[in-house]
């Protein structure tokens, strides 16, 4: 999933600064599960902001809602008829929600409320761990199952740095040593032939905007 961290209040504030009539729109996807930008969240931001508004004499109207996801435009439809009453919409959604909202509704100004932090996995109730950047040409399958891009320092595809330090990575002893856990994944599964076969040189295709467009998509559209 997406995983966010709300914005720090202040930042939130500034943000609203010039705004008197407020919608904060939250997503009931990613950003609820990691506790950042659900229906909870829109409530606590909405009450802090109302609360610190009315004690600087500058008092907002503000109006919550949550919708199931805000990168899907059908999602959006709801929102019709509600936008007109407000100066300025809030998006607790992640970067990708955020923008398409601010399509959907382009007369309006969208303020993020959430900042973007990675892919990653739900280790417990509040504790989320990045595991994957999408780099757009998956090497897991060589890797045991873990990504050098995300848990290597230097993202290294083909072996560890000349400063791996036994299971540690270099730039800390804290930090495990991406290539070490490879090693004992693949060493475990009797599949350490997968480590010596060298992986080409990275597009980096997530440096330019992707688009994809599935088959099943095609299909339906020619069948139009
Ligand atoms: S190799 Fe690329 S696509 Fe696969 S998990 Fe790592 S970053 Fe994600
Ligand atoms: S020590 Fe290991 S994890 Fe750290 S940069 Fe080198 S190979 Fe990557």
């Amino acid at each position: 999933m997406i995983v966010a961290e709300r914005k720090p209040f202040e930042e939130i504030k500034a943000l609203v600064k010039d705004f008197n009539r407020v919608l904060t729109v939250g997503c009931g996807t990613c950003v609820a599960v990691c506790l950042a930008g659900g229906e909870k969240e829109v409530g606590i931001l909405n009450t802090e902001l109302t609360i610190a508004r009315k004690v600087d004499g500058n008092p907002i109207e503000l109006g919550g809602v949550t919708v199931e996801r805000q990168c899907d435009m059908e999602f959006l439809d709801e929102l019709d008829g509600m936008i007109d009453q407000y100066d300025a919409l809030i998006s607790l959604a992640c970067g990708a929600g955020i923008q398409f909202l601010a399509e959907r509704f382009p007369d309006k100004p969208v303020l993020p409320g959430v900042n973007t932090t990675f892919i990653g996995a739900n280790r417990d109730v509040g504790w989320y761990e990045e595991k994957c950047r999408a780099c757009g040409n998956c090497c897991l399958g060589l890797t045991g199952g873990i990504c050098p891009v995300t848990m290597c320092a230097k993202s290294l595809f083909n072996g560890p740095c000349g400063g791996t330090n036994h299971e540690s990575c270099e730039i800390s002893p804290d930090q495990p040593c991406a290539w070490h856990m490879i090693y004992e994944r693949l060493s475990k599964q009797n599949r350490l032939d997968s480590i010596i076969e060298i992986f080409p040189p990275n597009d980096w295709l997530n440096t330019t905007p992707r688009t994809i467009v599935q088959p099943a998509y095609k299909e339906r559209k020619a069948a139009r």
